[in-house]
């Protein structure tokens, strides 16, 4: 799949563009502050409904303006796409073929996007969260259903770490309440679970080969998911279901004294290994570059295996981050493949041979 054009209005420092990009290879050159990741974030934001840089939807709109439009047009399977995603102060809308979608779980997946910024240098060194965020997304965008459940979920967990700090105030005593909370959290909790168990199976088969690839075979690379339930990864969802009724029965005072939910996919990670050590705790940092590039990698693959296409692929910032070899390599892997967006401020940035063949725009303050 590839985006055929894009139009911004009021979006951040774009009043109004419209560009028209090549299937195969976009370099977007401009000095700093000119607007290079804004135009990157936008085709995210078509992608995913919001942006990986805030969770505030109105900083995307231009300063002083009262909303802000993002259109564009995705060639998939033969058919030009058109999507939009539009913010006011009153929230936002998604529309697919020209049609509001009211869940977003109708209108996430329309287009893949893999986007590598120097952020994602932090997924195997940051928090927790940085890699909860990194799978949810990823799953989101090829199991739709999936970001319905997590919804749900966050929604549930809200209310429910809301009463257990009552009942820890005594403030309340109603534990049916609790009961009934944590049976629809165990729902939702259990459907998450399962499909990240089998993600990350498929993420790890497509992951190792490329970084095996990468090191020219001297590391190994294994993904454990840290569980906050004792379970199997190989567990029916039954069975997961099980699990977290005991552990949830077990602890519940413990969690009414610490005033939150203690279990779920909210309390989860991912431990990265590289030849059986742990790649946070004593990788160099080339080690864990070279893993956060191998699952970007690998997630391409992922995709264009789950959704029949390749996704677009997003490189802001980051050439200049990698060395020569792991640069050859990613430019490599996607040759002639994968409609890929690349920001630098300087073209000597970018190999060569890259640079003859692409789409070349230059960023001049949002015009
Ligand atoms: P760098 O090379 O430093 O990464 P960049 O070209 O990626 O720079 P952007 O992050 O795209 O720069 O930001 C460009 C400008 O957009 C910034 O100067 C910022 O102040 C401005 N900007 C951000 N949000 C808004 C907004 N809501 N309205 C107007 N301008 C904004
Ligand atoms: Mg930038």
């Amino acid at each position: 799949m590839y985006i055929e054009h894009i139009t911004l209005t009021h979006y951040r420092n774009y009043p109004s563009l419209t560009l028209e990009f090549d299937p195969k290879v976009n370099v977007i050159i401009g000095e700093n502050a000119q607007g290079k990741t804004n135009l990157m974030e936008a085709i995210y934001v078509l992608a995913f409904t919001k942006s990986y840089r805030t969770s505030k939807d109105k900083e995307l709109v231009m300063w002083d303006e009262s909303y802000a439009k993002i259109e564009g047009t995705v060639f998939k399977r033969n058919y030009h796409i058109p999507m939009e995603m539009q913010f006011q102060s009153k929230g936002k809308t998604a529309k697919l073929n020209h049609l509001e979608q009211k869940r977003l779980s109708h209108y996430i997946g329309a287009l893949n996007v893999v986007m590598f910024a120097p952020e994602d240098l932090n997924l195997v060194k940051g928090s927790p969260q940085v890699r909860r965020r990194f799978i949810d997304m990823e799953i989101g965008q090829v199991k739709p259903v999936y970001i319905y459940h997590l919804g749900q979920y966050q929604k549930i967990l809200k209310q429910r770490n809301h009463l257990l700090k009552d009942l820890q105030r005594r403030k309340t005593t109603d534990i049916t309440m609790l009961e009934v909370l944590t049976d629809q959290l165990i729902t939702h909790a259990s459907e998450i679970l399962i499909r990240r168990f089998l993600f990350l199976d498929l993420l790890l088969k497509w992951a190792r080969p490329i970084h095996q690839g990468i090191t020219q075979n001297k590391e190994t690379l294994t993904i454990d998911y840290d569980t906050s339930i004792e379970v199997e990864k190989t567990a029916p969802i039954e069975t997961i279901k099980q699990i977290y009724q005991e552990t949830f029965k077990h602890n519940q005072q413990k969690e009414i004294d610490r005033g939150t939910t203690l279990y779920g996919p909210h309390r989860d990670d991912l431990i990265f290994y590289v030849n059986g050590r742990n790649v946070q705790t004593f990788g160099s940092q080339g080690q864990q570059r070279t893993t956060a590039l191998s699952l970007k990698l690998a997630e391409i693959e992922l995709i264009k295996n789950e959704v029949g296409e390749y996704p677009v692929l997003l490189l802001d910032d980051v050439l200049s981050e990698l060395d020569r070899h792991r640069q050859s390599h990613l430019l490599n892997t996607i040759k002639d493949k994968v409609q890929t967006f690349v920001t630098t401020t300087s073209v000597n940035d970018i190999e060569h041979q890259t640079i003859q063949t692409a789409t070349i725009f230059h960023v001049d303050n949002g015009q």
